[in-house]
């Protein structure tokens, strides 16, 4: 048997297209593009080709991009200044702070000084707290693309065996929550899970976000099972076996005999990242839209 491939590069085109034409109708309703605006703090190469790529992919939809640039040694009041104004900002619907920080600035304490109704990547205490509560709020992207292919591929998740390697606050953590919520049984795996293998070969759905190239291998994985595979580890292309020199944390070639279905590296969860996030964003200003309306009424003595 050889695993359906997931497409995360055709089903992001979906979600991307569906997102500029209801950005064309939000526009029209409102008289104005909702509006993202990235902040970049130093010059980690890496860092400033995901801030291009999110800016760009915004131009494409039909929304405003806002760049906002800090040198790498901007103090945390800077920071923390940029981000207030932001908030401030009618035009700016959503607000991300690219992460990794340089080392003297807390990640964290900047993330949770934006504004909930403004957090596209979801990561405000606010929105964590409210996904944990099961209450609407907004969503880290990468969780909901994984989320997006999981429902474009028919995979069925109530009562499933779900196992997610990897517990970080960006990903692991929220991935779970999002399973729970469609009622899988979750089980959350990390560095100290004593027998790894035996955990993921338990998962109707596996899910691998660790960070370490081709990490969960064949025996790994329950025949049948659905893989998808979160990890982008940069080797050389030899290394790798393709012109881009990366590979994910599960070894494709030897697990995809074994999966029902699978995600490639590159071409699968990471283009939903970006979709996901736009749609984030246009969330996000429509929830906007109607606050503001609802002001709106307050002040007219309507409500
Ligand atoms: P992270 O914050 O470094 O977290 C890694 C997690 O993996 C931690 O929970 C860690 O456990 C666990 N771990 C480390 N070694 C392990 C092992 N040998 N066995 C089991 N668990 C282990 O990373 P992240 O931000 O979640 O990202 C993980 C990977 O996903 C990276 O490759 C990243 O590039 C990729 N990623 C891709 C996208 C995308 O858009 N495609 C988005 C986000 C992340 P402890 O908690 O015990 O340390």
């Amino acid at each position: 048997m050889s695993a359906t491939i997931i497409d995360g590069k055709a089903i992001a085109a979906r979600v991307r297209a569906g997102v500029a034409s209801e950005v064309e109708a939000f526009t029209r309703e409102h008289g104005h593009p909702p509006g993202l605006a990235t902040v970049l703090v130093g010059e980690d190469p890496a860092s400033a080709v995901y801030v291009g790529g999110k800016q760009r992919a915004c131009t494409e939809v039909g929304m405003v991009p806002f760049d906002r640039r800090l040198p790498a040694d901007a103090s945390f009041e800077q920071v923390a200044e940029e981000l207030e104004h932001l908030n401030a900002d009618r035009a700016v619907s959503g607000v991300l702070l690219q992460l990794p920080v340089p080392q003297h600035l807390e990640g964290p304490a900047l993330t949770a000084m934006i504004s909930p109704d403004k957090d596209v990547d979801g990561l405000t205490p606010v929105n964590a707290g409210l996904l944990s509560l099961g209450r609407p709020g907004l969503r880290p992207a990468t969780p909901l693309g994984v989320m997006e292919m999981l429902t474009d591929a028919g995979v069925a998740l109530e009562g499933a065996e779900a196992v997610v390697v990897g517990r970080s606050n960006l990903f692991g953590k929220p991935m779970a929550q999002l399973l729970l919520a469609q009622n899988a049984t979750v089980t959350v795996c990390h560095s100290r899970t004593r027998d790894l293998r035996e955990v993921c070969s338990r998962a109707e759905v596996l899910i691998v976000a660790v960070g370490r190239a081709r990490l969960v291998q064949r025996e790994f994985v329950r025949p049948g099972a659905v893989v998808i595979d979160v990890g982008m580890n940069r080797l050389t292309p030899e290394q790798a076996g393709n012109k881009s020199g990366l590979v994910g944390d599960v070894d494709f070639a030897a697990v995809r005999d074994v999966a029902s279905a699978i995600t490639p590296v590159p071409g699968g969860v990471g283009p939903m990242t970006i979709a996901l996030l736009l749609r984030n964003t246009l969330q996000a200003a429509r929830y906007q839209a109607q606050l503001e309306s609802l002001l709106a009424d307050v002040d007219r003595g309507m409500l």
